[in-house]
């Protein structure tokens, strides 16, 4: 490097610095698991519990991030692979200022969790399968998309006309039948309580 260029990064704050202002630590908590599992709603619960026990997080879920960064993306392979890929990113931004940051979104691939694994990094991923059953899942079938898909108006559903590829080991597994979203929620606050907490 050139010796009159000096790189911001070393007069910008650190991401300890901020761990050390904010007394927590970042993580990455991301849920997988089939559209209707309970992603987006143990998210908001856990959420409601963190603020709670003062700790700073952020949600991303479709509906901040396909109506607004990833807008110009459609569901074609390359698009969904590029919609992750942003997402990691933004995640990895809201990790390293010391957020705990939860990500609510279907991921159905191995290969797509593996590449936000990646870019956020092993050691501040924190994967979470929401493994409820798909006849669960379409019981509840919260948006209508079971009924659609069933009805062959939505190509490439997840559970339906494509493959959902379980994770192997993830950091935690729940089915959410027959429990509610508080429980699971105070269930996963408790398991990342040691990751988060600033000492
Ligand atoms: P996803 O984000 O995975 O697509 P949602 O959170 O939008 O799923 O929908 C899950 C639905 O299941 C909601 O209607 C929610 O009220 C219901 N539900 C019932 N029990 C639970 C639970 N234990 N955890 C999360 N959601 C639950």
């Amino acid at each position: 490097m050139e010796k009159n260029i000096h790189p911001i990064f070393e007069r910008m704050q650190s991401r300890a610095d901020k761990e050390r202002q904010l007394r927590q630590r970042g993580l990455a908590v991301w849920f997988t698991g089939l559209s209707g599992s309970g992603k987006s709603t143990i998210a908001v619960e856990l959420e409601r519990k963190l603020a709670k026990e003062g700790y700073l997080c952020r949600i991303l879920d479709g509906d901040n991030i396909r109506h607004g960064i990833n807008a110009d993306l459609g569901f074609s392979e390359e698009a969904r692979r590029e919609n992750i890929r942003r997402i990691a990113e933004i995640c990895k931004l809201f990790v390293d200022t010391g957020i705990v940051t939860l990500a609510a979104f279907v991921s159905p691939t191995r290969e797509l969790r593996e590449l936000a694994r990646g870019i956020i990094g092993g050691g501040d991923f924190f994967e979470v399968h929401v493994a409820t059953p798909i006849e669960e899942c379409e019981r509840r079938d919260v948006k209508g998309l079971y009924a659609k898909a069933r009805r062959g108006e939505i190509p490439d559903f997840t559970g339906i006309s494509a493959p959902f590829e379980e994770p192997e080991s993830p950091s935690s597994r729940m089915d959410t039948t027959g429990r509610t979203a508080e429980a699971c929620a105070e269930e996963l606050f408790q398991q990342i309580k040691p990751i988060i907490t600033y000492q």
